[in-house]
């Protein structure tokens, strides 16, 4: 990796030292526990931090990549080349205003779900155990049970490559099954509204606790994974055909169909990208042939192999 000194120099007298790190692994960085190093790793605590950051990246020419807590991402073994935002804690205040809670785009969504049910709002408990970010669960639309963030969200500050900050409503982030504008245009999500009703806590919190249990027990949430490997297809569940391929349990290297639900690709202990994407295939390959049906990564891949 050739380092630019007149780069660091400048990030240098924007950022802390705990904000900024050189040649990071990106194992530690993921909930999949697997990846290579990105040249340099930035967390920054505000959207005008992030136009900073955004400047010296376009004034030196270097590849950009947005990250929020890396739970639905897989980065390959050869690492990240360039600057890796990770939106965290360090841009995750809330605060409530009427129906609505404003969060930094790092916020964990289990945090946003339980600080609306302190608020006594109701809408966000489908989201209380996606393991994700704000920022991240807006970009794919995440979604499960009975919600998605389609119908919560009322409006986004980003920021564009160029240091514009845009402002979205809830229509103009095109929204769909998985999808969201953001996978277009690169921008850095950097605060979101969520729009609520208001609800009773007791009842809020009830359905949290038995959303989690139906998720514990049928999700290997013991093992590090990046959730759902596979979109939905249309008319199928991607789980239940991985299974009747007689692929539950099945691993290349370290990485492992899970044998609770097949619909999660597992890492038993040091499985690189690499055993990964080879599970992957087979799976693609092994569907296709006995049912007919296509499968598509959910799971971002991102780097270099
Ligand atoms: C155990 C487990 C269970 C899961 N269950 C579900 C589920 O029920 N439903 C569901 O939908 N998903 C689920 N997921 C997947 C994942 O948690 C969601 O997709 C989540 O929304 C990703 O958020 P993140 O912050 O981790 O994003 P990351 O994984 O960090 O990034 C995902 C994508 O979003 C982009 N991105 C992230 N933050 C920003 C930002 N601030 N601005 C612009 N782009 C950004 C990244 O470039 C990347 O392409 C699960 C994952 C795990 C590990």
């Amino acid at each position: 990796m050739q380092l630019n000194d007149a780069f660091i120099r400048d990030i240098k007298t924007i950022l802390k030292p705990e904000q900024f790190f050189i040649d990071e692994p990106m194992y530690k960085h993921t909930t999949f526990k697997i990846g290579g190093p990105a040249d340099y790793l930035i967390f920054p605590s505000s959207a005008e931090e992030v136009v900073d950051v955004f400047g010296l990246v376009e004034k030196y020419s270097i590849p950009l990549t947005v990250l929020g807590n890396g739970s639905n991402v897989l980065v390959l073994d050869g690492g990240i080349r360039g600057v890796v935002v990770k939106f965290n804690s360090f841009l995750s205040a809330m605060r409530q205003a009427g129906n609505s809670i404003f969060t930094g785009a790092g916020a964990m969504l289990r945090d946003v779900s339980r600080y609306a049910a302190a608020c006594g709002l109701t809408g966000l408990e489908f989201a209380v155990g996606i393991p994700g970010s704000i920022g991240g669960a807006v970009f794919m639309n995440a979604g499960a049970y009975d919600g998605e963030m389609k119908s919560v969200v009322h409006s986004v500050r980003a920021v564009a490559l160029d240091g514009t900050v845009v402002c979205y409503t809830a229509q103009e982030i095109g929204f769909g099954y998985r999808h969201s504008v953001f996978q277009e245009n690169g921008q850095a999500i950097c605060e979101v509204e969520v729009q609520l009703e208001p609800g009773e806590p007791a009842a809020i919190e009830e359905k949290m606790a038995g959303l989690t249990k139906r998720r514990e027990k049928k999700q290997p949430l013991e093992m590090p994974s990046a959730g759902s490997t596979f979109k939905r297809p249309t008319g199928y569940f991607a789980g239940t055909l991985i299974e009747s391929t007689g692929l539950k349990g099945f691993c290349v290297g370290g990485a492992q169909i899970s044998s609770k639900h097949a619909g999660f690709v597992v890492n038993t202990g040091g499985a690189t990208a690499a055993d990964v994407l080879g599970l992957i295939k087979e799976v693609q390959r092994r569907v296709y042939e006995k049912n007919g049906v296509k499968l598509f990564p959910e799971v971002r891949i991102l780097g270099d192999e």
